[in-house]
């Protein structure tokens, strides 16, 4: 049942709104404050079926500077508003700009597009949350430096946003996470801090060493709401001598755990230096053959086996592709190849390409050949568009490839929702986690597409449930399969490491150790550090005291429609 309402929840917030609005533009200028309805539409999650706005901002704002950060966040804290900050909001399988609660105020950092600091000797970056993995990519070119960036596989983001997202990228400096060094937040009362070496007033680097002394606070401003992030150092990847894309196409779906054994050695003692990826073949197919569903199946219901053979037989990437990369001078690189090539030959149907480039030379040669060689169309692309993409996003390279083709949709209107589930690296848990997430995916009624991004103690498999958003019940279902999936996969072990708004609350559950204790600190720190819930309420099923109890949240339910007129 949809639920009809244009109306926020109470008058006191409407009133509220309007005080705060006023306010956020007498401080930043008008232009930079909108509630129009149609630029309003722009924040909001952009694979929601058309007519929903549970997730849908009152306002966006967009302060340039550190100082008006401030600004907004006390005038927020005056007016009893709550804010969303995004870096450029592309996060789209997980909601994009959209807010977890709906009707609140969308903290727009894309104006605040600095580099502040570039530094080819010490290879490192300090950014501005609204610069964007291309961006910093063409920056580096446009100075020639020999730097690679470390991105994820669409540019589009911002390498803020995606770091304090837990995000992943592909060169050798992949855990984002981890490469991130020092940063400057504006807290909820207002005030701002900076960590690690840059908390000295004198510091001669803040972006250099990531701890200090004392308690190193960086890792709690990540999937949280305890502050808003208007600088970050990050690391680059100095330029190597020689840099070798491979890939290995697995013809049989037993193979996967041979595979798995295989390579985690050569990522435990840094043989393979970067994050590798697994696709299934539904992925390789699904997101990449530009091809729709129909093209493979007309009966209804999940991929049979039949199919995923004729996928195989029509795009060639097997039953797994795995990709990876060696980066270095040249005799470390042939120090690296050998033992990949022999681990990877033991794997039965394994067959590995390398494709070995001068790293001087290989960022020109990735762009020439993503600017000449079109791969062909249809199924028989697929597996060059997968090699095309992945040997750039690889060497730091961004793009939006895979976007162009992540739809089965026939109507040009894709979306996707991921669940994405965390298992240990070894093949018999590669094997169980597979089987699993096939399983109830089938029972589901939904195809089981994965990519499994390879880390040396760990794999990540991120399922991709892809629907059409103009489709209003296949919409739903899909957000009702990830929570399934959710549940059914924490009853074995496994926890989601992101997810969608709507479901942060269903992720935070199943963290459990001991009567929440984890959710339970994070909760005491957002009574102290935010104690009005003035940032992103209900983020990460973190919730300030006032909304602690699900029957004080100010939801919207999944489905709420809107009649404004703004729907097309
Ligand atoms: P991207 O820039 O990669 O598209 P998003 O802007 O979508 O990333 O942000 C990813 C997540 O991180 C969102 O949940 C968002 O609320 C949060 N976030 C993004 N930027 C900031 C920031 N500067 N400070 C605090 N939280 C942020």
């Amino acid at each position: 049942m949809n639920t009809r309402t244009d109306e926020p929840s109470t008058q006191t917030r409407r009133s509220g709104l309007d005080v705060a609005v006023e306010r956020f533009a007498a401080a930043l200028g008008a232009e930079h404050v909108t509630t129009d309805p149609l630029q309003v539409r722009q924040f909001r999650d952009p694979y929601a079926h058309p007519a929903w706005v549970e997730h849908q901002p009152a306002a966006v704002v967009s302060p340039a500077s550190t100082e008006e950060v401030q600004e907004v966040v006390r005038i927020a804290a005056g007016t009893g508003v709550h804010l969303w900050p995004i870096s450029q909001g592309r996060n789209n399988g997980y909601g994009g700009p959209a807010p977890r609660v709906g009707g609140g105020v969308v903290v727009n950092l894309r104006r605040m597009n600095r580099i502040l600091e570039l530094d080819a000797e010490l290879a490192y970056a300090v950014v501005q949350p609204g610069v964007r993995f291309f961006d910093l990519f063409e920056e580096i070119r446009r100075r020639r430096l020999p730097l690679w960036p470390s991105i994820p596989d669409l540019g589009w983001g911002s390498v803020v946003g995606n770091t304090l997202d837990h995000g992943i990228g592909f060169t050798p400096l992949g855990d984002h996470q981890a490469r991130q060094c020092g940063m400057e937040v504006v807290l909820a009362d207002g005030s701002v801090l900076r960590t690690g070496l840059g908390a000295m007033t004198t510091a001669r680097t803040g972006a250099l060493r990531k701890y200090s002394y004392g308690p190193s606070a960086d890792g709690i401003f990540m999937q949280s709401n305890f502050g808003i992030v208007t600088e970050m150092g990050c690391w680059l990847v100095p330029q190597p001598e020689v840099y070798v894309a491979a890939d290995v196409v697995v013809e049989r779906d037993e193979d996967l755990a041979a595979l798995v054994e295989a390579v985690r050695p050569l990522l435990l003692d840094g043989t393979i230096p970067n994050h590798p990826i697994v696709y299934n073949t539904a992925l390789v197919a699904g997101a990449l053959s530009d091809v729709p569903r129909s093209h493979w199946q007309q009966e209804p219901g999940p991929l049979t086996q039949e199919t995923l053979l004729q996928m195989r037989a029509e795009t060639g990437c097997g039953a797994w592709f795995m990709r990876f990369a060696l980066y270095g001078p040249a005799a470390v690189v042939d120090a690296q190849q050998a033992p990949c090539e022999q681990a990877l030959a033991r794997v039965p149907s394994a067959r590995t390409s390398l494709r070995r480039m001068d790293g001087a030379t290989a960022v020109d040669e990735l762009l020439e050949r993503a600017r000449s060689h079109t791969p062909p169309a249809g199924p028989d692309g697929a597996v060059a568009r997968l090699r095309q993409q992945s040997d750039s996003t690889q060497a730091g390279v961004p793009s939006l490839d895979l976007l162009e083709h992540l739809s089965w949709d026939e109507q040009g209107a894709g979306g996707h929702l991921d669940y994405s589930p965390v298992a240990p690296l070894d093949g018999r848990s590669a094997q169980d986690l597979c089987d699993f997430l096939d399983g109830a995916c089938r029972d589901l009624g939904v195809d089981f597409a994965v990519s499994l991004m390879l880390t040396s103690r760990v794999m990540i498999a991120v399922v991709s449930l892809w629907f059409a958003t103009a489709d209003e019940a296949g919409t739903r279902a899909a957000y009702t399969t990830v929570r399934s999936l959710v549940h059914r996969g924490a009853e074995q072990g496994y926890g989601a490491y992101r997810t969608h708004l709507e479901h942060m609350d269903d992720v935070a559950a199943t963290y459990d150790w001991n009567d929440h204790a984890g959710l339970r600190l994070a909760e005491r720190l957002k009574d102290v550090l935010d104690p009005q819930g003035v940032l992103a309420p209900g983020k990460q099923g973190i919730w300030p005291g006032s909304m602690r109890d699900p029957a004080d949240r100010p939801l919207r339910p999944l489905g709420t429609h809107v009649d404004d007129g703004t729907v097309d």
